[in-house]
């Protein structure tokens, strides 16, 4: 399938020069594919998608005394004094060195003696290049990065690329790597010939992956550079091409009525509720319920609120579905959700007659079987699950409608996946971060929504307060009376990294300090514990056994305990608008009053002071997203950054986002000129769909 062309691409990494058994697993674990069982082999093209983070310059060349301190210096230098540190001390060996202007202490910690003393000879001339910084008063540098004779710096690059890394990969290492990788892109057509689509002027694909990684100067690393540009522009026109031949595809296969004009079922259902749908609910029904109804496939945005009853309004939709003979899946982006989806809905369902099963990564083989024969039988009639609902080996009967709840954490691989586990599946996603309508647009294309702004009645205000963390006593203080009243209360540690681990790190280390004060009434939950141990916690919350509850953001989404009432969100600053947001929607959901803390970390920057101003003002989630935007940029708003799925690659949506219409605007002409990719230009794109992996696409047009 994939053209010969691109072979030496997609070959392993580990054959590339200088990586051996050992650090070809450490690129794996570094830039390796995501697949079910962990991180796959990496590829050339992982590396050569792996782009740097920054750059050092050396061309920094000052007299000494004109050495910016806290910079990356290069200095021509005499070496004058050694001095080792006496014998059994651990006291660095140090080396002074001077010009004409000035001197400056090298440290070297626990070194090699020998090493030292034959790289700088007493008198001799060299090259030092490495962060300068000022110690009691004098100038120093600790192992500096370069200690170079006048050959060796004639040969030293002036820039050099610096890596995002992990254990085991030296930089020498990863740029000799890349440099192998550069060497196997094949020269490619262009994908752009002919569109009659006036382009920046830009390097090609293969060269601006050479000037990426190769950075010649520090602006050159800016994502407005020509060569970010370039690789940003055919990552986003890759993917607005898959996202135009899905759509094409998606609406051209005909679709079948899903439902019909029974709806016993859904009725039963809201019968047996102890309260009224709201009209914002109402209305959305009576829209997903006409697409049903009709013979064109449905994809539609259902946007509302935490807590403004979505899961609701797709549960009667399921239930219409199974009514007219078909089966229905919910599908949500964590295990948590997943469960708590079920143990809310099954019971509804049930008393409707319905049989729900739940299909996770946690299920024992014996269960999974019995789940996978339901389905395929038809035995089952809905199913709530994770991703396990998409993989090969699930089958059934007959399914009729798809709900992906919380879209922007799957991507529309995902959405293809469920779509084609049926004949004529209607789609419908459900988000709780409202996403502007431009991005609507440029993102999912022309999707139909629905939008619930009205939240069920009884909801009160939440009071939503920001306090500096030097009061972190007090808001223990509080929380400590409040859990005395039997109150229940979530307390939220900061994203600290991307890294799940060190954040699971930063919440246990909270639990721990608040266990001081609160024994064992408070418990914890991060993404780095087992299922059964996040289940263990989260009963223990919603039984009231432990009222506080420490979590990273894996509560973030659509955890519902009505009893909490009272949120508090350390280092508030460092999240998103829409997350905080999120988080904050997790209380107010009962009759008690409910109360946010945002605990931030003073001085806040302007940004976050606005930030917090206006999620006090308003608890409108199409407001705050729409500020969130404003503020933060695209790539956060869709939550690309805060999921850990990553969207792109090259492209970085808060600096890029300008390119998405001109992306759009040529998918769409290329496909207008040629709809089946046939042409010359068409098997450059083709080319093109495969280096970004978009196969899904490719298959699309092939089973035209
Ligand atoms: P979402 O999925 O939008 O976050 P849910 O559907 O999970 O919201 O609803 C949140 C809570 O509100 C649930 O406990 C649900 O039973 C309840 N709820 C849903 N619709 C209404 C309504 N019309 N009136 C009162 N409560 C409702
Ligand atoms: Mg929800």
């Amino acid at each position: 399938m994939r053209p010969q062309l691109l072979n030496p691409l997609f070959s392993s990494a580990a054959k590339l020069p200088g990586i051996g058994p050992k650090t070809a697993k450490h690129l794996d674990r570094l830039l390796g594919p995501a697949t079910a069982t962990g991180a796959g082999e990496a590829r050339v093209v992982d590396v050569l998608f792996h782009l740097p983070t920054g750059v050092i310059d050396r061309r920094r060349q000052p007299p000494i005394v004109e050495a910016p301190i806290g910079e990356v210096v290069t200095l021509k230098v005499r070496v004058g004094d050694r001095r080792p540190p006496p014998p059994r001390s651990r006291a660095p060996y140090r080396v002074l060195v001077e010009d004409a202007t000035g001197d400056v202490l090298l440290i070297f910690f626990l070194a090699n003696h020998a090493w030292i003393e034959k790289m700088l000879p007493e008198g001799a001339e060299r090259w030092v290049s490495g962060k300068l910084e000022l110690w009691n008063g004098h100038r120093q540098m600790v192992h500096p990065d370069r200690v170079l004779d006048e050959a060796g710096f004639a040969a030293m690059p002036l820039t050099e690329p610096v890596y995002g890394l992990t254990e085991g990969l030296s930089p020498r290492l990863l740029t000799r790597a890349v440099d192998g990788a550069l060497a196997r892109v094949p020269p490619l057509p262009d994908w752009y010939d002919g569109l009659g689509i006036k382009l920046p002027k830009l390097p090609t694909f293969g060269e601006a992956l050479a000037l990426a990684h190769r950075p010649e100067t520090p602006e050159a690393m800016e994502p407005t550079a020509p060569a970010r540009v370039r690789l940003a522009l055919d990552e986003l026109y890759a993917n607005q091409l898959g996202l135009a031949l899905m759509r094409k595809r998606f609406r051209e296969r005909s679709g079948r009525a899903n439902a019909g004009e029974g709806q016993a079922r859904a009725d039963a259902i809201e019968a047996a509720l102890p309260f009224h749908l709201t009209g914002a609910q109402q209305a959305a029904l009576v829209e997903v319920r006409a697409d049903l109804c009709g013979t064109k496939r449905m994809l539609r945005l259902l946007q509302g609120d935490v807590g403004s009853g979505k899961t609701l309004v797709a549960l009667l939709a399921m239930a219409d579905v199974v009514e007219a003979g078909h089966q229905a899946v919910l599908m949500a982006p964590t295990e948590i959700l997943a469960r708590q989806h079920f143990a809310g809905l099954a019971p509804r369902a049930a008393a409707a007659g319905m049989h729900m099963a739940i299909l996770t990564g946690r299920d024992t083989p014996a269960e999974r079987r019995r789940t996978l024969e339901g389905l395929a039988t038809g035995a089952i009639d809905m199913a709530v699950g994770t991703h396990a609902l998409i993989q090969e080996g699930v089958s059934f009967r007959d399914l009729g409608l798809a709900v992906v709840d919380e879209q922007h954490r799957f991507g529309v691989h995902q959405r293809l996946a469920l779509s084609a586990k049926g004949e004529a599946v209607d789609i419908l996603v459900m988000t709780a971060t409202p996403i502007p309508r431009t991005l609507v647009l440029s993102y999912f294309g022309d999707m139909d929504v629905s939008n619930l702004r009205e939240k069920p009645p009884g909801r009160q205000p939440i009071d939503t307060r920001a306090i500096p963390d030097e009061r972190l006593g007090d808001v223990v203080a509080r929380l400590v009376r409040a859990v005395a009243e039997g109150k229940r209360a979530y307390w939220v540690c900061p994203l600290v990294d991307e890294s799940e681990e060190v954040d699971a790190a930063a919440a246990t280390d909270r639990y721990e300090a608040l266990r001081f004060v609160l024994g064992d009434r408070v418990g914890l939950i991060h993404g780095r514990m087992k299922g059964a141990e996040k289940d263990a916690a989260m009963a223990r919350f919603v039984s009231g056994d432990a009222p506080v509850l420490v979590a990273t953001t894996v509560i973030e989404v659509g955890v519902d305990v009505p009893e909490a009432t009272i949120m508090v969100i350390e280092h508030a600053e460092r999240f998103g608008l829409a997350q905080v947001h999120q988080l904050r929607g997790r209380v107010g959901r009962g009759a008690g009053a409910s109360s946010c803390l945002l605990i931030y970390k003073a001085p806040m920057t302007q940004v976050a002071q606005s930030r917090i101003d206006i999620l006090r003002q308003t608890e409108d989630g199409f407001l705050i997203a729409e500020e969130d935007l404003r503020l933060r940029g695209e790539g956060e708003v869709l939550g690309t950054r805060q999921s850990g799925t990553p969207g792109f690659r090259l492209a970085q949506l808060e600096h890029h986002g300008g390119l998405l219409a001109l992306a759009r605007d040529a998918a769409q002409r290329a496909l207008e000129a040629d709809p089946e990719l046939m042409g010359p230009t068409g098997a450059a794109i083709r080319t093109l769909l495969h280096i970004f992996e978009r196969e899904d696409a490719i298959r699309l047009i092939e089973a035209g």
